[in-house]
């Protein structure tokens, strides 16, 4: 799938995107339910902060929100999201165009999101972390550099790149200097875990190396490996008490491989979270991923309900939108999406696209058949890792072809792949052109 940008009178914006999705109806009904809850928990955590995004603590206990809001720090409309829900929009959109976890594909379209607004609820990025910006302005330099070393003549041929061939150029991906622990790396997390939930190993894996991108410190790669792991438990259905266990690490250490967590995460793990006063016992919404990982368990922890939640998490104040987008990721999928408030849902910008790419994860996700196939994995903290060793040699053989052999099935499976090209074809003209796209 060749990626393209519209012309300016061809733009569209998320909700004007046309929705296909697969024809096949999922026969685990259940399991979608949860992979849907939690990218739509997600936007929704994201856009129930939005408006009070920077606020403190005290303006939030005298005004607190109670469901979603225009205006405020963005002047967006109620229902709509920030650089939180593009991006993990971004790394969702990679996934099921690549049927992979292809890095180099994943901040191609990080940037087109930074420079073009590609996936932004506005149609430009009016929002972004420090330390994404001085990685993506990094990769883009190593592109361009790539480009002169090549001969290229423009930067949509080095966008379009092959992983052979960034592979074969020795490209390194890991973009970030190497002390960034922003929550920037944990708020577009849930994309990984829901299309590799099947293979739990390559999920927690992968969930290190997608932060590893733009967000260099070892404290967010095992941030975001620990949290993958809760997602993928989740979206497996253990229940709350399992995945809010301190026996939670320790039970599922055949997930980490031979690496152990960052002390920092450990603590976490360990339940320091628990904290029954909340703010008053020092849980933050602050912008440090392990503050961040905290505040989004402890909103988990404290409450029953997806709407209590997510409510505890935006008003700890301080990083409002990122903390709730981080709590609806691991509550959505534990509660599903049919237990989030109807009206949260129906607000929420883009709703159908993003229940769309849901279900497209879920019919494309990473088959446990593939298990014995996937690689060579990384056990080390390396830094200069590149492409080849983070490959994962999936091809996208569906689900259905393993265990379905019948004519109506195999042609209802042909139409879901057509349909997917046509759906792909639709997401990538999505934002500018970009003025030096020839
Ligand atoms: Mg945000």
């Amino acid at each position: 799938m060749e990626l393209t940008f519209p012309s300016f009178d061809e733009k569209k914006l998320p909700d004007e995107i046309k929705i296909i999705r697969p024809t096949n109806k999922p026969q685990d009904t259940v399991t979608l339910d949860r992979i849907t809850g939690s990218l739509i928990g997600l936007a929704i955590g994201d856009a129930l902060g939005a408006s009070v995004e920077f606020r403190p603590q005290s303006y939030l206990a005298a005004y607190p929100v109670t469901g979603m809001m225009g205006g405020g720090t963005w002047g967006l409309k109620a229902g709509q999201w920030t650089d939180d829900t593009s991006m993990a929009l971004c790394l969702a959109s990679s996934l099921i165009t690549k049927k992979d976890f292809n890095p180099y594909d994943q901040l191609v379209r990080y940037k087109w999101w930074y420079k073009h607004g590609y996936l932004s609820s506005t149609g430009h990025c009016f929002d972004i972390g420090n330390a994404t910006r001085a990685s993506l302005e990094e990769f883009y330099a190593r592109q361009m550099q790539l480009k002169r070393e090549f001969g290229y003549k423009t930067e949509y041929e080095i966008d379009q790149l092959p992983l052979s061939a960034i592979k074969d150029a020795q490209f390194n991906v890991n973009c970030s200097k190497n002390d960034a622990a922003g929550n920037g790396a944990l708020m577009r997390l849930a994309p990984v875990p829901l299309f590799f939930y099947q293979t739990p190993q390559s999920a927690v894996e992968f969930s290190g190396q997608s932060a590893r991108l733009t967000h260099g410190d070892d404290v967010a790669f095992d941030a975001c490996r620990y949290y993958g792991a809760l997602i993928v438990a989740a979206v497996n259905g253990e229940t709350k008490g399992s995945l809010l266990s301190n026996q939670f690490y320790i039970q599922h250490q055949n997930w980490f491989g031979s690496m152990p967590l960052h002390k920092e995460i450990v603590d976490i793990a360990n339940g320091s979270f628990k904290r029954p006063g909340g703010y008053g016992d020092g849980i933050r919404g602050k912008g440090h991923i392990v503050p961040a990982l905290q505040a989004a368990l402890w909103a988990f922890w404290s409450t029953d309900t997806f709407e209590k939640g997510a409510l505890n998490a935006v008003n700890l104040g301080d990083d409002t939108d990122t903390t709730a987008a981080i709590f609806g990721q691991l509550a959505g999928a534990h509660y599903g999406y049919r237990k989030i408030p109807s009206i949260w849902r129906e607000t929420l910008y883009a709703n159908q696209l993003i229940i769309c790419i849901a279900e497209w994860i879920h019919y494309l996700g990473y088959p446990s058949s593939q298990i014995s196939k996937t690689p060579t994995l990384s056990r080390r903290r390396d830094r200069s890792l590149s492409v080849s060793s983070i490959q994962s040699g999936y091809r996208g053989k569906s689900k259905l072809k393993r265990s379905h052999s019948s004519d109506h099935l195999e042609k209802s499976k042909k139409k879901s792949h057509h349909n997917l090209s046509r759906f792909l074809t639709n997401l990538v003209v999505c934002g500018r052109r970009s003025a030096d796209h020839n």
